[in-house]
């Protein structure tokens, strides 16, 4: 939830605490085998390239929901599930209900940095409608009409979820609501491995190249935090980081879309991505896309890890 709106923090919380109890509040210091010295090089080499997490603002995330974060090595003794089973791999996104030409692209543009970002394949599955809402699944806010995530997870998601998905994610035009908060940008739930988010807080793509440019950003920061949330990554409270939480469009606004010396690990070495590969990919694909502080951010990433070699 990067997004995370007032809801999708809070109720990524819930899902971490609440359903798997076992993420500590505050990091505590875990020893890793040798065998993980080489990734743990890495993440030295780009630990100089980030910035750590800035105070919190007033109504900013932390200030409300104070958690203690996760490390690398906290996410490996807590995820050996996924080294066990090593034929879960690519991540399924589906279409659900109408996307207009612009909106199409938006999805083909998340998917191709879903992989490079992942190291794993993104497939765009063959839209559907959304169907026949039941009455308890939908609602007007505000002369909005919303839909409820949880039957979207539900009915939608989990049955169709292919057995050896890495993640199964939704991608949906119209607004969202988890139930128990006003709306969220998405939603993820960290041991059912699905999830969804929408574009209807992005801005208007339509506007400008500009505005297409700041819906693709939005777009590409909560597609790559829910996802996180999907393989099992809390938030972020080390770093400024995507895998931050965010209360408001404007403090999510101010963070990066890429993942920290703490959290970048975790993909490395659970979905198996090559780190230097995944940077020069990540830095020509924002360079094309004129996501240009972002591919600034990917080339110091990139020439850190380069550098080492
Ligand atoms: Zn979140
Ligand atoms: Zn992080």
């Amino acid at each position: 939830m990067l997004v995370v709106a007032v809801g999708l923090a809070f109720a990524a919380r819930m899902w971490l605490l609440g359903s798997r109890g076992d993420v500590p509040d505050a990091p505590i210091a875990l020893k890793l085998t040798a065998d993980f010295d080489p990734i743990v090089a890495q993440a030295e080499r780009i630990r100089p390239v980030h910035e750590t997490k800035r105070p919190n603002e007033p109504g900013d995330w932390l200030e409300r929901s104070p958690e203690g974060g996760q490390t690398f090595a906290q996410f490996v003794h807590l995820h050996q599930f996924k080294a066990a089973h090593p034929e879960l791999t690519g991540i399924d996104i589906q279409p659900l209900g109408e996307f207009d030409q612009t909106q199409q692209k938006l999805v083909e543009r998340t998917a191709e940095l879903m992989e490079l970002f992942f190291g794993t394949k993104a497939k765009i599955l063959e839209g559907k409608p959304l169907g026949e809402i039941p009455e308890s699944a939908q609602r007007m806010r505000n002369d909005t009409p919303q839909v409820l995530t949880t039957w979207i997870m539900d009915d939608i998601l989990m049955p169709q979820r292919r057995p050896d998905a890495l993640a199964t994610i939704a991608l949906v035009t119209c607004d969202l609501w988890p139930g128990d908060l006003n709306w969220v940008f998405g939603q993820a739930r960290l041991t059912e491995r699905v999830g969804l988010w929408s574009l209807h807080r992005n801005g208007d793509p339509h506007a400008d190249q500009a505005a297409f440019r700041l819906c693709l950003r939005r777009t590409l920061k909560t597609a790559v935090h829910e996802t996180g949330h999907m393989l099992g990554i809390p938030h972020c409270a080390a770093y400024e980081c995507c895998m931050n939480g965010s209360r408001s469009r404007e403090e999510n606004d101010r963070q990066p879309l890429e993942f920290c010396p703490e959290c970048q690990p975790k993909i490395w070495w659970y979905c198996g991505a090559d780190p230097i590969q995944r940077c020069q990919a990540l830095m020509e694909f924002c360079e094309r896309e004129g996501l240009m502080e972002e591919a600034t951010r990917f080339r110091k990433e990139w020439d850190s890890l380069k550098s080492a070699r």
